[in-house]
């Protein structure tokens, strides 16, 4: 809610940096106001609620000020932690996944649009990752998503180029084009990102509700390959190279 040059909204912290004597520049997907870059009191000013509510990976309710003469960084007055995702923390493979999605969202969200679909598939990806036993399908399911909800979505149902559905299985997967390919629009195999197979675990991913993403049954293989796809499309749209990139 935001009244007067005060604002108060629930918020995941992306990232946190520190600047000037030990200020904190930090980077929240806010519920409300989209995402919000905001600086947070040098530690010795701070009080030790407000330092947790600004780690990354918590879901904290936060209190902004906008100084109107630099209404893009706010400073955070108060802050209350919400969740911290504790699991989220343990585990090595887990923590750099978990990493590895704030710092994709940092990167892809212009500042202060707001969407609560896009909190929402965030909140509820930390909430999968912290019980996953395969957490990098978690994430493979994360991109396509997220990128969707970008207006970067794949066409997965029918042809992009003319449209026909065709039977399962029929059409092939095109990074190129983005989409599926029907067998009359589809070129040289060059062109196909994928096999067949890894196209319709794509779709799975891609259609499937969170909790069921863990159960689909692929070959070891194919996922590999799906994998690698996503992250070629994903890489497509990501303006710097991630920090996190290389270890997931
Ligand atoms: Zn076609």
């Amino acid at each position: 809610m935001k009244t007067s040059n005060y604002f108060t909204t629930k918020g995941i912290i992306l990232n946190s940096s520190l600047v000037r004597e030990s200020d904190r520049l930090v980077s929240i997907l806010t519920e409300d106001m989209g995402r919000v870059r905001a600086v947070a009191p040098g530690a010795h000013k701070i009080s030790a609620r407000l330092l947790c509510a600004t780690e990354p990976g918590v879901e904290s309710t936060l209190t902004f000020y906008d100084n109107t003469r630099n209404t893009y960084v706010a400073r955070i007055t108060g802050g209350v932690i919400l969740r911290t995702f504790p699991a989220l923390k343990c585990g090595l493979e887990r923590y750099l996944i978990t990493s590895k999605i704030l710092e994709i969202v940092d990167s892809l969200l212009p500042e202060r649009e707001p969407n609560t679909r896009k909190y929402s598939l965030v909140l509820r990806t930390l909430e999968l990752l912290e019980i996953a036993g395969n957490g990098r399908r978690i994430y493979l399911a994360f991109v396509l998503r997220f990128l969707k909800l970008c207006g970067w979505g794949l066409e997965l149902g029918a042809c992009i180029k003319c449209g026909a559905a065709g039977p399962p299985g029929a059409l092939v997967f095109s990074l190129k084009e983005k989409g599926g390919l029907c067998p009359k629009c589809a070129g040289a195999p060059e062109d196909y990102g994928i096999s067949g197979e890894a196209f319709l675990f794509l779709k799975k991913l891609a259609g499937k509700p969170g909790s069921e993403i863990e159960k689909i049954s692929v070959a070891a293989e194919t996922e590999k390959k799906t994998a690698d796809a996503v992250e070629s499309y994903l890489l497509e749209y990501i303006p710097r190279p991630l920090k996190s990139g290389m270890f997931v």
